[in-house]
């Protein structure tokens, strides 16, 4: 078998590895490179189609070896976004979860994206084997920042290389982290393993920033100003919990009302109760915005949308209530805070300085905004990634011959740690797994 990084071997974001068999070709992941933030100016600039878009042979064209499959490990752009650049080969099929299939249809329908989707997508399920030509795929669900997110073991020629996606071990589903490390996968030749935060050893989980959220805000009478990616469905599901705790009320857009819905039902579909926020919590309200008018547009939806109004509520309402506003934010949100909001008084704000490795366009000058704002500036520490220390864990639980990092700013923080068994490769290098 044969591994060949396309992109994100030595940059984070924009992943696409390419794994061959004999003829069989599959591609993992196919991401949009992170938009380039002005050092200067903070000023984010949009990922252009052809920066993101690689010359892989027979990813557009045709090929005498075909792409087989191309298949996404979550939602985030960094990780699909390329795919909506160009529309592929049509002969390559695409796979998804059911739910990041959904997630991503209803972004690219809200107004500042605009991309779309390829028709057909296929759907993998978690612990769910599937074939393509040689290879055998089985994906696991991780726990991540995504709606949903998951690694793949892919086993061909008596070989097993197990590609982590985007991971850790500290949030809302560290259990799916735990049961990842319980199953036994058989010896695993080459672990491809993301980096992002491999320069940070240990850091506090969700619930640790969380609780010591909660403690600060007991006394303060402003509004809470959260940032969080509207598919960041755990965040949610924690900020909930903390309006129920601090008897607020979290206070979100019709698009994020939307994919909580829609996540939750679809995991009903397979028997699966997720704890989090939807239209039937109390203390849940929907604000007015351009994005729920937009979710208004949307015919397909209509029938979730008269399940929201009675949700609804307006910007009286929430200048009003403001005290007790738990609001979660997210890239260019500053348009309608700044039109609607003008008493910023007590209130606070709560960002992790990791959104710069965000994909969304805009993110930069929603931070700098807030920030000036005179709120209460808090830095969340925790993010979306593996600290180093889940990294050792997954190591010396699965004890590959060759770790193969990506999406990492720190290669030698692997060196140092596993020796020899680490392989760096550079974009588009070819690794033959012997
Ligand atoms: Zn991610």
């Amino acid at each position: 078998m044969k591994i060949i990084v396309h992109r994100g071997a030595q940059e984070i974001g924009g992943n696409c590895i390419e794994l061959r068999s004999g003829k069989s070709r599959i591609l993992l992941d196919y991401g949009a490179p992170l938009p380039k933030t002005d050092p200067v100016t903070h000023k984010s600039a949009a990922v252009t189609p052809e920066a993101a878009i690689l010359d892989i042979p027979g990813l557009y064209g045709p090929s005498p070896n075909p792409i087989l499959a191309l298949i996404i490990s979550h939602t985030h752009a960094s990780h699909y976004g390329a795919l909506l650049a160009k529309p592929i080969n049509p002969g390559i099929k695409v796979y998804m979860s059911e739910i990041m299939e959904d997630v991503v249809r209803i972004t690219t329908k809200m107004p500042r994206d605009g991309k779309k989707l390829p028709v057909g997508i296929n759907y993998f399920r978690r612990g769910h084997k599937f074939i393509l030509g040689r290879f055998v795929i089985t994906p696991f669900l991780m726990d991540h920042t995504a709606a949903e997110s998951f690694a793949f073991l892919v086993e061909s020629e008596g070989k097993r290389v197990l590609y982590t996606g985007d991971f850790r071990d500290h949030g809302n589903k560290a259990n799916a982290f735990k049961q990842f490390l319980a199953n036994d996968m058989g010896p695993i030749d080459a672990l491809i393993t993301e980096g992002s935060q491999a320069d940070v050893e240990k850091g506090p989980s969700e619930i640790d920033v969380m609780a010591e959220i909660e403690a600060n805000l007991e006394d303060r009478r402003g509004a809470l100003y959260v940032m969080c990616a509207g598919q960041n469905i755990n965040l949610l599901a924690s900020l909930a919990f903390l309006a129920k705790n601090t008897r607020r009320y979290l206070v979100v857009d019709g698009y994020t009302a939307l994919l909580l819905e829609r996540v939750k039902a679809l995991a009903q579909k397979h028997g699966v109760d997720l704890k989090i926020p939807s239209l039937e919590t109390e203390y849940l309200r929907i604000i007015r915005n351009n994005a729920t008018q937009r979710i208004y547009q949307l015919t397909e939806y209509t029938e979730t949308f008269s399940r929201m109004r009675p949700k609804m509520y307006g910007w009286d309402w929430l200048r009003d209530n403001l005290a007790r506003c738990i609001i979660p934010v997210r890239a260019n949100s500053q348009l309608w805070v700044e039109e609607q909001i003008q008493d910023f008084r007590h209130g606070a704000f709560l960002y992790s300085d990791w959104e710069k490795y965000t994909d969304e366009d805009g993110m930069q000058e929603t931070l700098e905004w807030f920030k000036g704002k005179g709120l209460l500036a808090v830095p969340m520490p925790s993010t979306g990634h593996a600290y180093f220390s889940a990294i050792r864990k997954l190591v010396e639980n699965k004890r590959p011959r060759y770790i193969v990092p990506v999406n990492t700013a720190h290669p030698d923080k692997f060196t140092a740690a596993f020796g020899k068994r680490v392989r760096l490769l550079k974009n588009g290098e070819e690794f033959y797994l012997d």
